[in-house]
């Protein structure tokens, strides 16, 4: 869970300023976030929901890994808010920002990667995400897909590292305009803060464990299947056809693709097609 922005940004230019690679272009290590008319922040927002939403999630027993601790300190760089979740092996990944947006427009919008080949395998399941995670947020909170902002709620974005980047599911969720008068009423009440948060984890669990939850399958198949620690890329490559066979049976997918990992000798990394099992 990625708690966009942090308190201490502001205060910190020549930190968050700094250049870095997005995996396709240069921006900044980190921004400040908007606020309301009124000054509260888009960061305070995001860290509230992000404690709220971590409650939840325990209590439901994931395990939850945060990019921040508090809402004091400054950054992390978009960079490493990606490898938190990568070097984590997270089964899905979500960063909460609320939205400086036109003053005339409102609602929630999910920003979802598009292929930029570090992330490809990812694609697919992030929109499974995105899916999950707009209905849940319309369901659980009330607040309209976006005026401005994507198609029906869901923009594709290729300017973000923290999608870029990612190697888990991942997508980012603008859970309101702050500075859209409506809507900056909600995105202040710690009321509206916790059912955003509920309506996140409704969208996460459905993803985890509903008719999506394909990452925490393909993991139990693996070990189920025996797939892994194969000794060497040349014989592994027969292996790898049998086990492609008894891996996609084994999950009832109609398709599932086996890439070998160069970062991971004796590995393959899955790709199923379309996300979707028959
Ligand atoms: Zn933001």
């Amino acid at each position: 869970m990625d708690p966009g922005h942090n308190g201490g940004n502001a205060g910190a230019p020549s930190i968050i300023n700094r250049l870095i690679w997005n995996g396709r272009e240069s921006e900044t290590c980190d921004t400040t976030g908007t606020q309301t008319d009124s000054g509260y922040t888009e960061a305070q927002f995001n860290w509230n929901v992000a404690r709220y939403l971590t409650a939840d999630l325990r209590a439901e027993g994931a395990t939850v890994v945060l990019t921040r601790t508090s809402n004091t300190g400054v950054g992390p760089c978009v960079t490493q808010r990606a490898a938190i979740g990568n070097v984590a092996h997270a089964n899905a990944g979500v960063s909460i920002h609320a939205d400086g947006g036109p003053a005339n427009g409102r609602g929630f919008a999910i920003l979802e990667p598009v292929d930029d080949a570090t992330n490809a395998a990812v694609v697919g399941p992030s929109a499974i995400l995105g899916a999950d995670l707009r209905s849940a947020i319309a369901t659980g909170t009330g607040e309209p897909v976006s005026s401005y902002d994507g198609v029906n709620g869901i923009q594709p974005r290729n300017d973000l590292a923290g999608i870029n980047l990612s190697t888990i599911p991942k997508v980012f969720v603008e859970c309101a305009n702050m500075r859209n008068a409506a809507d900056a009423s909600l995105v202040t009440s710690p009321a509206w803060q916790a059912k955003a948060a509920r309506a996140i984890a409704t969208g996460l669990t459905h993803f985890l464990n509903g008719r999506q939850g394909l990452f925490p399958l393909l993991r139990r198949a693996r070990t189920e299947v025996g797939l892994g620690d194969l000794p060497g890329r040349r014989s592994a490559v027969a292996a790898g056809q049998h086990r492609r066979q008894e891996l996609r049976r084994h999950c009832g997918l109609e398709r599932i693709h086996l890439r070998w990992r160069d970062d991971r000798p004796g590995q393959y990394a899955e790709r199923f097609q379309n996300g979707v099992r028959t």
